[in-house]
């Protein structure tokens, strides 16, 4: 492949997908878009309302405490925004906390960024964390971007704290998991974090091969025309290439639901809901 991903070690994986997100945060969000037809922005909001974020069935201030969810991956914001607005807005529940993390401070800057057009009180919910999913245990407030040459990927020699043992209502990932370099130990943190009765929910892109027509010309337009449309935008050809082909490797819905099941989260039904043909996919799971 493009990267040699198969023969790299995980550290070299997490510089280079380091690399990648620092080269594409400011395009990110137009990117985006453009890729996908808009469609990321229905798979995120139909995701987020189907977690009805700040829905209790008894007052905001119930004996549970305000939910905090913790949107892992969280880039440039756009599934954190929603769940605030989602609990804020339409469950008229104010006392909803989002922490965004992810390992790439460039994308969490333009993330903080967009956040300053936000309601003062989405923003006083909102709070942003460098971590890489795979160890919550050390994590560190987002940091200002001081040089251009600075290293903008998460270094857990500085941490400063970390996310304590089930201290979180809500876990989201939204189109992040399948660039960790250990996705079962990101899994195993989820739980860790996650309260008992706690949710696990994970948007990903997935596999549409359940229908073969609509499924090739997908796979033409991911293989040929994103790489393109990646040099054309943003001028960064790779970065995109790159982008396609961690999709293609990553696993199934059912072998992803069954790596969330040894994770130790229990999934009911089958465990995922498929978007768009299975374009995109959403997992669930609860911790015990
Ligand atoms: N969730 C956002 C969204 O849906 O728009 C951003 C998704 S973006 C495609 C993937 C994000 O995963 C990037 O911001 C990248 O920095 C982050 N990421 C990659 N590896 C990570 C890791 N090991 N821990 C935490 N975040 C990671």
């Amino acid at each position: 492949t493009h990267f040699g991903f198969e023969t790299v070690t995980e550290q070299e994986k997490r510089k280079r997908v380091a690399g990648v997100f620092t080269s594409v945060a400011e395009s990110y969000d137009r990117m985006n878009d453009l890729m996908s037809f808009g469609w990321h922005r229905v798979w995120k909001d139909h995701f987020v309302s189907s977690l009805n974020p700040g829905f209790s069935p008894l007052s905001a201030s119930s004996a549970t405490g305000p939910q905090h969810i913790l949107d892992i991956a969280g880039g440039t914001g756009d599934i954190a925004f929603r769940m605030l607005h989602h609990a804020h807005n339409i469950n008229a529940n104010p006392s909803v906390r989002v922490t965004i993390s992810d390992i790439n401070r460039a994308m969490l800057q333009v993330g903080k960024a967009r956040s300053a057009e936000l309601p003062a009180s989405h923003q006083a919910s909102l709070s942003f964390v460098e971590a890489n999913a795979e160890d919550l245990t050390r994590t560190r407030p987002l940091q200002p971007i001081l040089s251009e040459a600075e290293q903008t990927f998460f270094d857990p020699a500085t941490a400063t704290s970390g996310i304590p043992d089930a201290s979180v209502d809500l876990y989201t990932v939204a189109f992040g998991i399948r660039n960790f370099s250990n996705i079962p130990a990101a899994l195993r943190e989820a739980r860790r974090v996650l309260k008992p009765g706690g949710v696990f929910a994970c948007l990903e892109f997935s596999k549409a091969d359940k229908l073969p027509l609509f499924n090739a010309v997908y796979k033409e337009w991911s293989f040929r025309a994103i790489p393109l449309i990646g040099q054309l935008v943003a001028g960064d050809r790779d970065s995109y290439q790159y982008l396609v082909e961690s999709i293609e490797r990553f696993p199934s819905q059912e072998d992803f639901r069954d790596m969330i099941v040894d994770a130790g989260l229990a999934v009911a039904g089958k465990g995922y809901e498929d978007l768009t043909g299975g374009v995109a996919a959403i997992h669930k799971g609860m911790k015990p």
